[in-house]
């Protein structure tokens, strides 16, 4: 079988997403045994996350792989990858292309199942991989609707820059037709965007400060002055 016919990833996962979901099962794992009472967890609670991780940073692997059919380096190491999730499952190792079509098959798996994440997930999931959440707001931003979205472990959601052409950078799209705003859930950036000012937060020190007497140093700028002022044009 060809692995590149294989219809798995869609939708293509995000890999810093995954890379998020990974860090949170490797702490959650090594948390226990490096206080040394990883007794007191349950024994199935710890192997699941051990799994969890090893399946995500193999998936990773494979989307990098995947990138470029071409490129047999990084094929291999995913499959590497997908083997030592296949050790830990206690489970024969299998040639690159079978490891590949095998972990494509336990990652749809595991997106289908109803225990994605830990129970006590901090974004209070309870272990469902989903929450609800508000999707559409009046304009005065008060929330209309609330739906089941993704959780994100409690950690906030990647931001859109102000070049989204679906939000600005606001993160909510105005629909007309309702008089509402509804989530920007893609950032889609117009390649075509020009700006003068640099995209940075409001209150990030570094953002725009004048150049120093002395030339840069490495401490960052504390003193209160009007950034925004500085900054925007008019
Ligand atoms: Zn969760
Ligand atoms: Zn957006």
């Amino acid at each position: 079988m060809n692995v590149t016919d294989h219809p798995a990833y869609n939708p293509t996962p995000s890999v810093p997403r995954l890379l998020t979901e990974l860090t949170q099962e490797e702490f959650w794992t090594r948390y226990a045994t490096v206080r040394g009472d990883e007794g007191t967890f349950h024994p199935d609670y710890i192997a699941a996350r051990r799994r969890t991780a090893l399946l995500l940073r193999a998936v990773i692997a494979d989307l990098v792989a995947l990138a470029d059919p071409t490129d047999t380096h990084h094929a291999s190491q995913a499959a590497a990858a997908a083997n030592a999730l296949r050790r830990e499952d206690g489970v024969g190792l299998v040639p690159a292309t079978e490891a590949l079509s095998w972990l494509r098959d336990q990652y749809q798996q595991y997106t289908e199942g109803d225990d994605l994440h830990p129970p006590n997930c901090p974004g209070g999931c309870q272990g469902a991989g989903w929450v609800l959440a508000p999707v559409i707001w009046q304009t005065d931003g008060h929330p209309l609707h609330a739906e089941p979205v993704t959780c994100l472990r409690g950690e906030p959601d990647d931001p859109h820059a102000a070049d989204c052409t679906g939000c600005h950078g606001t993160g909510k799209r105005y629909d007309a037709d309702y008089n509402e705003y509804t989530v920007c859930d893609t950032y889609t950036p117009d390649p075509a965007y020009e700006d003068t000012a640099p995209i940075s937060w409001p209150d990030d020190p570094w953002a725009s400060a004048p150049a120093p007497a002395g030339g840069y140093s490495d401490e960052p700028p504390l003193l209160s002055r009007p950034v925004d002022a500085a900054r925007r044009p008019g």
